[in-house]
């Protein structure tokens, strides 16, 4: 089954053009990782999707479920089961994690037509989901990302994957600023979080994440464009070669 279906997508920040056209189809039970040297549009992209502000969609279109994702906004989407972990989460003190978590999960219950939990039934639920990531309790009293490394932060926003139970997560750079250990953790949840009904987008740099996490298909991004796809193998050649070594090679349609 089709759930995002992206066709010569363009957005611009600021006037100036970033994506240039592109096209992505994504079914449930797969995995994609899209890379790309800095620079190339990856968070750009993954941002529009989200529905970020400070990005105008130019042309193209993007159908998340057979619907017009624009024409949801950006609170809308979270509920239809779009979720974006960013790459650098916001801090917002003073506001308990636990407090925020909840909060979340039962705007999105209640979209689905759920139960919602109360304050104590919420917390032997999201106790379970934190076990998931090996993520102490303590953390559902402190400040939403107050004072987390980075490594916490990114557990933190799996932590609110694995609540809210999105069709599509896109991850942005989650890898960035893990130690192994982290990354470990964090690529665990991710897997056990994946299932046959739900999709994933990985944005990395590196492939190091593909260590953990298997693609479907991998996705090379340049100058807001996709101008490779392949399997997973395609991360390897990447490795091996750097993105000079396939910057000349014919575009393959998604
Ligand atoms: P990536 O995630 O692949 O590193 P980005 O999507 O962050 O790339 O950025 C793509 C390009 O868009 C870069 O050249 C970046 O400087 C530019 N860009 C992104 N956001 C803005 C912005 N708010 N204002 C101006 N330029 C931007
Ligand atoms: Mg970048
Ligand atoms: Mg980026």
């Amino acid at each position: 089954k089709v759930l995002l279906e992206v066709r010569g997508l363009r957005a611009t920040v600021n006037g100036i053009e970033i994506l240039k056209g592109i096209d992505l189809t994504v079914r449930s039970g797969e995995v994609h990782a899209i890379m790309g040297t800095n620079g190339s549009g990856k968070s750009t992209f993954a941002k529009v999707l989200a529905g970020h502000s400070a990005y105008q969609v130019t042309g193209g279109s993007v159908l998340f479920e057979g619907k017009n994702l624009f024409d949801l906004d950006p609170a809308e989407r979270a509920r239809a089961g779009v979720f974006l972990a960013f790459q650098y989460p916001i801090e917002i003190p003073g506001v308990a994690n636990s407090h925020f978590l909840r909060l979340a999960y039962n705007t999105v219950q209640a979209q689905r037509g759920k139960d919602e939990l109360d304050p104590l039934e919420f917390e032997d639920f999201v106790r379970e989901k934190m076990k998931l990531l090996e993520m102490s309790p303590d953390f559902l009293d402190r400040g939403v990302n107050e004072g987390f490394s980075g490594g916490e932060k990114k557990r933190n926003e799996i932590l609110q994957m694995a609540l809210l139970e999105p069709r599509l997560a896109i991850l942005d750079e989650t890898d960035s600023g893990l130690d192994i250990d982290a990354l470990r953790i964090v690529t665990n949840g991710v897997n056990r979080l994946a299932n046959r009904d739900n999709a994933t987008i990985l944005v990395t740099h590196y492939q190091r994440m593909l260590n953990y996490i298997v693609p479907d298909f991998v996705h090379v991004m340049q100058s807001g464009r996709i101008i490779r796809t392949g399997g997973k193998d395609l991360a390897f050649d990447l490795e091996a070669h750097g993105y000079d070594g396939i910057g000349n090679a014919q575009p393959v349609a998604a």
